[in-house]
């Protein structure tokens, strides 16, 4: 939830951006080398759609989620949950369709959307690699992912904040 507030504090504020710096297929290739992992496993293709488009396979995947969610919380809950979700998740993995991966193209900077690429190719390589993205540990997997997708930004533009805005007046570049 920190970092839901942090995008929420964030939001509204007119910074400056980055560009984007990339290839998909490059970025593939960073995550790969971040995780140790060898094996040449195919790159999936990264759909990159509208928040809009997004949200909708975000509330459709979440829906198979609703009577799981509602044993432990209300249904008022669960609805403003999956409504959280779909405005503010960025990116789509599916267990169940390893060819393609989901990126919003509605991002205020490059970096930030190829940061969120890197975390869905994470997932991807997480799944192909032994772990079930979608299984018991699947908090701690979201937790690497969004690790990964902070380092991204880090690494190549280290004056920007989460999001990709230009932030810092000093930084070693
Ligand atoms: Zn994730």
């Amino acid at each position: 939830m920190t970092k839901l507030m942090a995008i929420i504090l964030i939001a509204g504020s007119a910074l400056s951006g980055t560009p984007a710096t990339h290839t998909d297929a490059e970025i593939y290739t960073w995550i790969k080398n971040k995780m140790g992992i060898t094996e040449n496993y195919e790159m999936p293709t990264v759909k990159h759609v509208s928040q809009s488009v997004l949200a909708v396979m975000i509330r459709e995947k979440a829906e198979g989620h609703r009577k799981e969610w509602e044993e432990q919380n209300t249904q008022r809950e669960v609805n403003e949950y999956i409504d959280m979700l779909a405005r503010e998740v960025r990116g789509l993995f599916l267990a169940a369709n390893m060819k393609v991966l989901y990126v919003t193209s509605d991002t205020n900077t490059g970096i930030y959307r190829e940061a969120i690429v890197a975390h869905e190719l994470a997932h991807y390589l997480q799944q192909k690699s032994g772990g079930d993205v979608y299984g018991p540990a699947r908090w701690f997997r979201e937790m690497q992912a969004e690790q990964y997708q902070a380092e991204y930004i880090e690494e190549f533009c280290p004056k920007c904040n989460g999001m990709g805005e230009i932030v810092k007046e000093e930084a070693n570049q």
